[in-house]
């Protein structure tokens, strides 16, 4: 399984290229700006992108799929449930004094636990990781979590944005993604990587 990181758009979303080396299928996981980059390694790589896949609703995970909708529409995978951001972009933006000319972007599915999904010959598995917002998905391929903003390392994604549960969030955490092999690679939505062995050993936030 191929993994590149790239950390986009102005508040440095990890968005993530994953694909099937040997099908060449891709998908981006949240995609917070770069298209023009990552679309360019895409095609260096042989890979054909399928689709993008949302951890989440919020602005800075979505703003490059703008700069995608004006010249390709590869589907948009999200919860429905986090619609409520992406209807808000405009007063978002403004909130976080983000100058920025997109207004809307357009999502093309709802998927939720049950839909199935796939990168090439791997699985998709999502899990509903509610807390940061109502909506929250983790997506687990070829054992390796990419978890949006529900968990950081050492950390927790902010709940006082609306629609946030810390209760909800905690939650999450402790029954969908602690249950996870120990040595399961998590793949988070800002700064760095982590294990879940390392989180349930050394993140306080989660007791
Ligand atoms: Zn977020």
């Amino acid at each position: 399984m191929f993994i590149k990181r790239y950390i986009t758009g102005p508040i440095e979303v990890n968005t993530y290229l994953v694909a099937d080396e040997e099908t060449k299928d891709a998908i981006i996981i949240d995609l917070g700006g770069s298209w023009d980059e990552i679309k360019r390694d895409a095609g260096n790589l042989g890979f054909k992108i399928n689709y993008i896949l949302l951890t989440h609703g919020h602005f800075d995970h979505i703003l490059g799929i703008a700069q995608m909708q004006k010249t390709e529409n590869i589907p948009v995978l999200m919860n429905e449930k986090d619609m409520v951001y992406i209807e808000n972009l405009p007063l978002m933006l403004s909130h976080f004094r983000i100058n920025s000319d997109v207004t809307s972007i357009k999502v093309d599915k709802f998927i939720d636990e049950t839909s199935e999904l796939k990168v090439g010959n791997y699985p998709v598995k999502i899990l509903s990781t509610p807390g940061h917002t109502p909506g929250g998905q983790s997506y687990i391929i070829d054992g390796n979590l990419f978890c949006g903003d529900s968990l950081f390392r050492h950390s927790v994604g902010r709940t006082d944005l609306k629609g946030g549960s810390h209760a909800e969030l905690i939650n999450s955490i402790k029954t969908k993604l602690f249950i996870l092999p120990p040595s399961t690679p998590v793949y988070p939505g800002h700064v760095d990587f982590t294990t879940i062995e390392d989180e349930i050993e050394n993140n306080i936030f989660v007791r």
